[in-house]
């Protein structure tokens, strides 16, 4: 430990762990400190009776800004790509195919008749190339203009919410097209050996480099004279730690940055646009195990239930996250209501209904590990699409990355990824203008 570093990042989520490794890259001295005894936030693994479970995030884009960060530190993702992948409808598997032309294909399967599934597609295809819908109604209301068939409002609906913990009604209709125009063609998979060992060798990357893991340290106060950052006081088990750096970069979201430094700190229109845009949606998670390989994919959309939308099979792709012969089963769903999920007992027994109905003899095939509804301070996401706030505060030398500060068309772990890789931006653009 030091007194002075070159910078502090404060949380070691996805953004935070990111950022922490591209500074050091940039041949900064870093510290990184972690409130939690264990790296990753809301992208991290836990092992329950064997079995690694996704506290949070579980599924990477192929490619996306976490790939391209680790590419960047020469280090390994450990990233497989998912196998296959399909729609349920009603009992049915359809196959998610690779590449252009896979939507047309489940469509023609799924609709009506030959004219339905032409219409969604021209819309669709409008809507990217032509003109994108506005942001004043929801996805679902613009795609009911087109058609009202449950079973094509059920492959959107299960991919939104997969995607972005939130409801197609909840959704603005032209944040869908910002996000598939950035993540087309989608391909993602699973961090063999659990995520938690990603953020190691990120964390690693940061030591060898001569900066500093703390975890166990939570961040009592971020220190601001006059308008600049200073550094930050930690509590790290008796000691009271105060460290002191030209730069904070904080991965806590931006409504505890402000609450760590102090809400008098900022300019008035910047603590306006925070109150007005920090929504978190809520998400139903849960983990089962089952001596049995239940499907042959490795991901499915679920369409039509009640409340699931992914049941992902990881261990069938990355077979170290369940014991020898066992395997591991992740279910996503989201609330009728993600700003407000109400009984959350209630929600789960709907959650266990569509499971049941899924997979026939759940009760008996099947021993669930988790269940938890992650929300509030601890969401899905911190923001929704289209709400977020810049990594930049008005404190000078105070950044945020994470979920809550993505650019259009991020979301989720991929946005947080990437908003690290744009502080570091924004700190080299910066360290050139002093030395020029
Ligand atoms: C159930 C669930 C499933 C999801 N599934 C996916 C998915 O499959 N794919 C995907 O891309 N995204 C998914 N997401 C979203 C994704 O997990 C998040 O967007 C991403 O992990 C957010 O990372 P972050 O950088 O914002 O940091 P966070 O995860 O919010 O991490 C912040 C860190 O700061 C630490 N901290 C807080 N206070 C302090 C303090 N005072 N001092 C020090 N440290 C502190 C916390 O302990 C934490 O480690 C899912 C989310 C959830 C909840």
């Amino acid at each position: 430990m030091h007194d002075t570093y070159d910078a502090i990042v404060i949380g070691s989520g996805v953004g935070g762990c990111c950022a922490a490794a591209l500074l050091a890259r940039e041949g900064l001295r870093v510290l990184l400190a972690e409130k939690r005894s264990r790296l990753g936030g809301r992208f991290s693994t836990s092992d329950h009776d064997g079995y690694l479970c996704a506290d949070g995030g579980l599924a990477v884009q192929v490619g996306g800004p976490i790939e391209k960060v680790c590419a960047d530190l020469g280090i390994e993702s450990g990233v497989r790509p998912a196998s296959r992948s399909a729609y349920w409808i009603e009992g049915r598997c359809f196959e998610i195919g690779s590449g252009r032309g896979s939507l047309r294909r489940t469509l023609e399967q799924i609709a009506a008749s030959e004219d339905e599934a032409n219409r969604v597609l021209a819309a669709l295809s409008d809507g990217m190339n032509w003109l994108e819908p506005s942001n004043r109604i929801s996805f679902k209301d613009w795609l009911s203009q087109f058609t009202d068939n449950p079973r094509i409002h059920g492959i959107f609906q299960s991919t939104i919410a997969s995607l972005l913990t939130l409801n197609a009604s909840e959704l603005p209709a032209g944040e869908y097209f910002r996000l598939i125009k950035t993540v087309a063609p989608l391909r993602f998979g699973y961090v063999e050996g659990g995520s938690t060992r990603l953020w190691g060798r990120m964390a690693d990357y940061v030591k060898g480099r001569g900066g500093d893991v703390l975890t166990s340290c939570p961040a009592q106060d971020i220190v601001v004279e006059a308008g600049h950052v200073r550094g930050a006081r930690f509590r790290h088990g008796q000691e009271d730690l105060v460290v002191r750096a030209p730069l904070v970069v904080s991965n806590l979201g931006p409504s505890e940055t402000v609450a760590l430094a102090g809400r008098e700190q900022f300019e008035r229109s910047y603590l306006a646009h925070l109150d007005a845009s920090v929504q978190p949606t809520a998400i139903l998670w849960m983990h089962f195990a089952s001596d049995e390989g239940l499907f042959e994919y490795s991901a499915l959309s679920v369409c039509g239930t009640r409340r699931v939308n992914m049941l992902d099979f990881p261990s069938l792709d990355c077979p170290s996250l369940a014991p020898p012969g066992k395997h591991l089963y992740t279910v996503g769903a989201a609330p009728l209501d993600t700003t407000n999920p109400g009984d959350i007992d209630a929600e789960f027994a709907r959650v266990l209904e569509d499971l049941r109905e899924i997979i026939p003899g759940f009760d008996q095939r099947c021993r669930i590990l988790t269940r938890t509804c992650y929300r509030g301070k601890w969401p899905g996401f911190r923001t929704r699409p289209g709400q977020a706030l810049s990594i930049r505060t008005s404190v000078r030398g105070l950044l945020n990355v994470g979920d809550a500060v993505c650019s259009p068309g991020h979301a989720g772990s991929m946005g947080a990824a990437e908003s690290a890789m744009r502080a570091r931006e924004d700190v080299v653009r910066s360290l050139a203008r002093a030395f020029s």
